[in-house]
């Protein structure tokens, strides 16, 4: 039987949830991929490029942080992540770099990416210019509206954003742009996704990419605190890539409590809610099974958070294994506990985190911690694109006053 969390058996499976739902007309694409990323990863060459760039590009290892304020508060010690000081601004650097590093070594000249906030284009777009590939990401003509700044940004770094004008011009609809280009250009392109999620191997080849985060949390813990393990460690879940990062080395080993925050937006029941777990069923979504938001006859429901990492109808398949079974705690958080959150660790330990991150704290008031206890949260990244929303609540607190 098949017992590692971790990783998933031959064929992509977490438990009952992941595999390759694909067209026919991907399934090249997606058998190179499959059948050359283990290779590829643990080539020596690869591995030495991959790591200089995380060291002297993104930045890493980033620190393991002590939140003495935070950690007083709940009077336990609180260690933060700080993925917020990664390059460009989160964990998501991480994946884009080993993808890219993978895409050249399989020949590809041209990457293509789709995005929702514009994070995952930034980071995508970034890697590119770095390395001179060809960069086009797919982006919801309503998105490019709301997030002008990343635009700008992919734009200044040589990449072509084309918006998805289709359906909600949102994020599900640049992601079926994405794959459409796919098809028509299965030689020379590769396609970037941004979370574990998709047909495997993705899920699998983000969370390795990932898993430094890890892997860093278990050499400082050792190194810094003189323990191999943490209490347990959270994380926020959009489609899971940080929190997969952040829990990887520590999934197979029971004692270490596994939390996962979901965004429960206006409430899990108000319907305006991207709980996923709390809401969703088995289904088939972007390629794998897991765990989806969708009505009893398969339309895919519009989920809402007040972060746009968040604000996703699914969750990865190994996200869907740790809740089925019962090895993660999933809980969430709604937009204005998540608001508070991200006021009061700005003004706890001087650091503004993105609104994403903002969830796995908010959960802190409901949890009970031992004074011994030590909990790693990943703080997956910084506040500075969530500006325009702060202003906006910085603005309400004033008119109150
Ligand atoms: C994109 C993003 C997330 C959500 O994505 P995951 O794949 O669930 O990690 C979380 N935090 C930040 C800062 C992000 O940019």
């Amino acid at each position: 039987m098949h017992t590692q969390f971790s990783v998933p058996d031959a064929d992509g499976y977490y438990g009952e949830f992941g595999g390759a739902y694909i067209p026919e007309m991907l399934f090249q694409n997606v058998e190179q991929l499959r059948t050359q990323y283990r290779l590829i990863m643990e080539e020596e060459s690869f591995q030495k490029e991959f790591n200089a760039l995380l060291k002297d590009y993104v930045g890493r290892p980033t620190p393991l942080f002590h939140a003495k304020r935070l950690s007083e508060k709940y009077a336990t010690t609180i260690l933060l992540k700080r993925e917020d000081l990664c390059h460009t601004g989160a964990h998501k650097i991480n994946n884009t770099v080993g993808q890219v590093l993978l895409a050249q070594r399989l020949g590809k000249k041209r990457i293509i990416a789709e995005t929702g906030a514009g994070q995952h284009g930034v980071a995508t777009a970034t890697v590119c210019a770095l390395k001179g590939l060809e960069c086009i990401v797919y982006m919801g003509e309503k998105d490019m509206q709301r997030q002008e700044p990343n635009v700008a940004r992919m734009r200044m770094l040589g990449a072509t954003v084309i918006p998805a004008t289709s359906g909600s011009k949102t994020l599900k609809d640049a992601t079926n742009e994405a794959i459409r280009d796919w098809i028509n250009n299965p030689v020379d392109t590769h396609y970037i996704i941004g979370s574990v999620v998709g047909p495997h191997p993705y899920p699998d080849m983000v969370a390795r990419f990932q898993s430094i985060i890890s892997k860093e949390i278990q050499d400082q813990l050792l190194n810094e605190y003189g323990v191999d393990k943490p209490t347990r460690v959270m994380a926020c879940v959009g489609g899971g890539s940080n929190a997969a990062g952040a829990f990887y080395h520590f999934l197979d080993d029971s004692e270490v409590e596994i939390v996962a925050v979901e965004a429960a937006g206006h409430g899990v029941h108000s319907g305006m809610s991207a709980a996923t777990t709390q809401l969703g069923v088995t289904g088939v979504l972007h390629g794998s099974k897991s765990i989806v938001m969708q009505t009893s006859d398969g339309q895919v429901v519009e989920p809402h958070s007040i972060s746009a990492g968040l604000d996703y109808p699914g969750i990865g398949p190994l996200h869907a294994h740790l809740f089925n079974s019962g090895r993660g705690i999933f809980i969430n958080a709604t937009d204005e506990e998540a608001m508070k959150a991200a006021f009061e660790i700005s003004q706890l330990e001087g650091i503004i985190p993105a609104l994403e991150t903002a969830h796995a704290f908010a959960v802190l008031n409901d949890m009970k911690f031992d004074p011994s206890d030590i909990t790693v949260i990943c703080l997956s990244g910084r506040g500075d694109k969530d500006l325009s929303t702060y202003m906006a609540e910085l603005k309400k607190q004033v008119d109150h006053e």
